[in-house]
């Protein structure tokens, strides 16, 4: 009996012996092997980096000014091919009750032609200050001035101007229009812009409005006119500046003719309009008087009914505003 239990305890021990060493040997980890053979040298990172990407070619030219607009100024301003000025702008108009909806919308009917020509800013490293003088006011003043520092000869301070002979506009009111728009036309070109009037009712002579482009520091004084003839087949645009015998400021000739013809290409360009000549004279109070380049400006004939009518719309009166501007541009540009 006891041997019985001692052969039982026997077994149990030699079981257990064999399943530890089972245990033992399956727990065992699995030889991986001589930690230096399976790792393969990384390759050398030696391929050469893959050229730096290209720089980018230069932004896109802007694009060159759009083409001209047409000549022909008889024709009803042409369908806006030039892009939206402001796309990206919702219409501000259907969020608000329309009060009358009755009326036709009347935007769409008139496109701007300001803002669509993407002007670049002809003047690089500094910026160029244009005087306009607005010609004439609401009030004439016929008081003598000298026509040009030390003359002995007077002209009335300021004459009251010539009056749209179809239009009834006043000659005061066209140029400060006109001048008002060249302004906003030459600030958007970069320049800056100094008015000698942007009032009817002020009393300006034509000494105090040159007085005024020089005070300003003026790189060149822009006098705004319209014209009237006895002939009212009498059209065109003329520009006018002294002459190179000027007794008051002949230094300014050279200057002041190549702006003449500058403004008088540019706005005969832009308007269709008959391009007459440069005018040399040195009876013009407002010429002599000056000290800076400077040119009047004659847009057109108010006594013509195609013209005077014309001058009136603001399609045309834009037109003449940047015609003027263009040709300022390409007096600075030719500056040197
Ligand atoms: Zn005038």
């Amino acid at each position: 009996m006891k041997q019985a239990v001692f052969l039982r305890l026997l077994c149990a021990g030699l079981a257990l012996c064999l399943l530890t060493a089972c245990a033992v040997r399956i727990e065992a980890p699995v030889p991986t092997g001589p930690e230096s053979m399976p790792v393969e040298p990384e390759p050398a990172p030696v391929e050469p980096e893959p050229a730096p990407a290209e720089p980018d070619p230069a932004p896109a030219e802007p694009d060159p000014a759009p083409a001209e607009p047409e000549p022909a100024p008889a024709e009803p301003e042409p369908a806006p091919v030039e892009p939206e000025p402001a796309p990206a702008e919702p219409d501000p108009a259907p969020a608000e009750p329309d009060p009358a909806p009755a009326e036709p919308e009347p935007a769409p009917a008139e496109p701007d032609p300001a803002p669509a020509e993407p002007e670049p800013a002809p003047v690089e490293g500094r910026t160029f200050c244009v005087a306009i003088d607005p010609g004439h006011q609401r009030k004439g003043n016929s008081d003598p001035e000298p026509i040009g520092p030390g003359a002995s000869q007077t002209k009335a301070k300021v004459a009251s101007g010539t009056t749209g002979r179809f239009s009834g506009l006043k000659e005061y009111e066209l140029t400060l229009t006109v001048s008002l728009l060249l302004r906003d036309e030459l600030e958007a070109r970069g320049y800056t812009v100094v008015m000698t009037r942007t009032d009817h009712d002020v009393d300006l002579s034509n000494a105090q409005r040159a007085q005024i482009a020089a005070d300003a520091g003026a790189d060149v004084l822009i006098r705004i006119h319209a014209n009237g003839s006895e002939d009212p087949a009498v059209e065109g645009a003329l520009t006018i500046c002294m002459t190179k015998n000027n007794p008051y400021c002949p230094q300014l000739y050279a200057e002041s003719r190549r702006l003449s013809d500058a403004v008088l290409d540019g706005l005969t360009a832009a308007t269709g309009a008959k391009k007459r000549s440069v005018w040399e004279t040195d009876t013009m109070s407002g010429i002599n008087w000056a000290s800076v380049p400077v040119t009047i400006v004659e847009m057109g004939f108010m006594t013509n009914e195609k013209e005077d009518l014309l001058m009136a719309t603001a399609d045309y009166q834009q037109k003449l505003a940047c015609g003027m501007a263009d040709g300022i541009d390409a007096y600075f540009a030719a500056l040197n």
